[in-house]
């Protein structure tokens, strides 16, 4: 590819008439480089190619008109107590008035002098019998013929506060000006021409300097799709570069077929999915491997993801390596201790639980981690942030989270070589989403589920029939089966009327006397929970008043009914994640949404879609759809980069053709090339 110039990444600052306050602006809206200027894209065009008449000037619409000014002069409106500024101007056909309303800068008066030729463009409308432009734009123009070289279709650009439209339109031309040489694609030139690339530069022009006599073709669809085919490149290309960097490290195989694991699958209650099979045999052949795995494995709730990880800890202590399982809240930790302690006890593989607040013991868990006495290391993400030492730290898991930031990958290196990792995630992603968020990752998904489970019967209730929900519930609890009802707020708040758990666990007790009713929310002090959970786990609690802290990863096979309240309020992925609850055991399941019945209309579609569809992935994108990419994951975990041209929701498929050609650049690139890249890309 040879030299290549690295213009386009060097600072807008580099510009004539970028001085301090317009840097800070650009920096404001995002815009620091050349680049990132020319995919600053026009809001609109406004079409200055016909002047008209003053005669042909209609009321409400916008006109351009050449003019001769007539008179103008201060005016005061007494009852506004404003001051203003009028100017009448006439041409063959007629006059009109230009208004201002407020005093008008020197230049401006300048211009509006008897006899002068201006060109004029605004909004017209009426007062009494003339026809007016308020703050009409002007430009002062030598003769009427000067007119011609006006005519034109000018961009016009999203707001950037403190700077005006004709400062933005000309940092363009200058930039346009002194590096239309370097706006070059990334995308190497057999690729284009293979893929039927149409040429970026020529997209980027067409935009920043419409064409007067082709507009209509040029700012085209094919041209957008260009610039957004470049800008997701770009992305791709720096996630495949990544991936391409922790395979370059130095791995920790882990040899297949260990005792601990041949033990451990034998002794297993349930014959294992075709799809989680699948999912193991990917996982341990990456372990095996001299490069760290770094693998996402995607399932819908319920799936079965658990026990693959717990398959991969043990080969990894197979091969008497260390394991990190990572859990996002203290509630999923803690489960997850238990479940991985009832698999590995009869095996004699020494644990760990690592919380907050554990006082002295957690002195002595550290010393035993970095000693290696201990194999497997449980606890919420601060597990391998802080002090905590590993002797031969082979594996992390990271249970329920949507991304493992390179952050955390890079304190993972201080702690010696790179521990392989596997990412699991119960959100359902959809392609076009995972492509963006994963893209760095290799992806197993198990698209079934165990045998035996059955479809969770859904229904929406309003809160006029929700005595009808508290039947069903009766029924649930007469069976010997567990419930959760799930309320938005822990307490009650003036700020809004809606029900809150604390109040509900006590109405309820009066509701179901001789029921056993537990009370669970994230105001509860670590341990407290922990009691709840336990006791809920076995069966000494019959029903779990509870807030969205169980949303994710809680697993009581018995519990076959979920009552949410307020339905309305919730998000669709947020609803299937708590639905996701229950039906985890072969026992027929069931979900009541209780809802308030004013509801918008995006509630009612969420509560229908809720109804209709059971498969995550469907739900996901619908979820999409209703709401966009960021808000659906929660936007500040969502690690959705925000991207300038393209939309993630709108533009999937060129995101996909972006990952693939990508793919084929990285072919092509000699390492200088990449080396070269990874500079104009910040990834040194
Ligand atoms: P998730 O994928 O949502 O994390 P879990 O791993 O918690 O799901 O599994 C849900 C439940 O299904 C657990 O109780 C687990 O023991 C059970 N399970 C997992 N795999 C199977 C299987 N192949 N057959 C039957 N039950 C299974
Ligand atoms: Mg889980």
């Amino acid at each position: 590819m040879g030299k290549r110039n690295k213009s386009l990444n060097e600072s807008v600052e580099c510009l004539k008439g970028v001085g301090p306050k317009i840097l800070a602006s650009l920096e404001k809206r995002g815009i620091r480089t050349i680049g990132d200027l020319f995919f600053f894209l026009p809001l609109r065009y406004e079409d200055k190619r016909r002047i008209c008449r003053i005669d042909e000037a209609r009321e409400g619409e916008k006109a351009v008109i050449v003019a001769k000014v007539a008179s103008s002069r201060p005016v005061f409106y007494r009852n506004a107590r404003k001051k203003a500024y009028e100017a009448i101007v006439e041409d063959d056909t007629g006059s009109m008035t230009l208004k201002w309303f407020y005093w008008p800068p020197r230049y401006l008066k300048g211009l509006l002098r008897k006899g002068n030729v201006l060109l004029i463009s605004g909004d017209t409308d009426r007062f009494g019998d003339l026809l007016q432009i308020v703050h009409p734009e002007v430009t002062l123009l030598s003769d009427e013929g000067e007119a011609e070289t006006h005519k034109a279709v000018i961009p016009v650009y999203p707001e950037i506060e403190g700077i005006k439209q004709g400062t933005i339109r000309n940092l363009l031309s200058r930039a346009f000006q002194d590096y239309e040489h370097h706006v070059e694609s990334l995308i190497p030139e057999e690729l284009g021409g293979r893929h039927g690339l149409v040429s970026f530069r020529n997209a980027c022009r067409a935009f920043h300097f419409p064409d007067n006599d082709a507009f209509e073709t040029t700012v085209s669809h094919e041209y957008l799709e260009r610039l957004i085919l470049e800008e997701f490149f770009l992305f791709q290309t720096v996630m495949l570069i990544k991936r391409r960097e922790i395979r370059k490290e130095q791995g920790m195989p882990c040899r297949r077929g260990g005792l601990f694991s041949g033990v451990l699958r034998k002794g297993l209650s349930f014959k294992l999915t075709g799809a989680q099979e699948k999912a193991i045999e990917e996982i341990l052949k990456d372990m095996a491997g001299h490069e760290p795995m770094n693998r996402l494995l995607q399932g819908d709730v319920g799936c079965g993801k658990t026990i693959c990880a717990v398959l991969a800890a043990c080969n990894a202590v197979d091969s008497g390596y260390q394991v990190a399982f990572m859990a996002p809240t203290e509630i999923l930790a803690e489960q997850h201790f238990l479940t991985v302690h009832r698999f590995f006890e009869g095996l004699g593989i020494s644990l760990a639980y690592l919380r907050g607040n554990m006082g002295k013991e957690r002195r002595e868990i550290l010393g035993n981690i970095e000693a290696g006495k201990v194999s497997v290391v449980i606890g919420t993400h601060a597990l391998i942030q802080k002090d905590v030492v590993f002797r031969r730290l082979g594996l992390v898991i990271v249970d329920e989270q949507h991304r493992f930031g390179v952050m955390e990958r890079k304190r993972l290196k201080h702690k010696g070589n790179m521990p392989h990792v596997l990412v699991m995630s119960a959100t359902p992603i959809p392609r076009t989403l995972s492509l963006v968020l994963y893209g760095d990752l290799d992806v197993s998904i198990i698209n079934a589920m165990p045998e035996g489970r059955q479809k969770i019967f859904t229904k929406i209730f309003t809160d006029d029939d929700k005595a009808k929900a508290y039947g069903i519930l009766e029924e649930e609890l007469d069976k010997g089966h567990q419930a959760f009802i799930v309320y938005p707020l822990v307490e009650e708040s003036d700020k809004m009327e809606l029900l809150n758990a604390r109040g509900m666990a006590v109405h309820l007790k009066s509701v179901f006397p001789g029921r056993r009713i537990g009370l669970l929310h994230g105001r509860m002090r670590a341990d407290e929970k922990e009691r709840v959970m336990s006791a809920f786990k076995e069966r000494k609690i019959d029903l779990l008043v509870c807030t969205t802290v169980i949303e994710v990863g809680i697993d009581i096979p018995n519990a076959t009914l979920i009552i949410i309240e307020h339905a309305e309020r919730f998000g669709l992925s947020q609803l299937h994640q708590l639905r996701g609850r229950v039906g985890r055991s072969i026992y027929p399941s069931k979900c009541l949404l209780v809802a308030s019945a004013k509801r918008t209309d995006q509630a009612a579609r969420r509560l229908k879609a809720m109804e209709k569809t059971a498969d995550g992935f469907m739900i996901a994108e619908k979820d999409m759809e209703i709401r966009g990419p960021g808000e659906m994951l929660g936007v500040r975990q969502s690690g959705i980069p925000d991207f300038r041209v393209g939309d993630v929701r709108r533009d999937g498929e060129i995101m996909i053709r972006a990952r693939k050609i990508a793919r084929e650049a990285l072919d092509i690139w000699q390492e200088d090339d990449i080396n070269e890249i990874k500079g104009l890309l910040n990834l040194n």
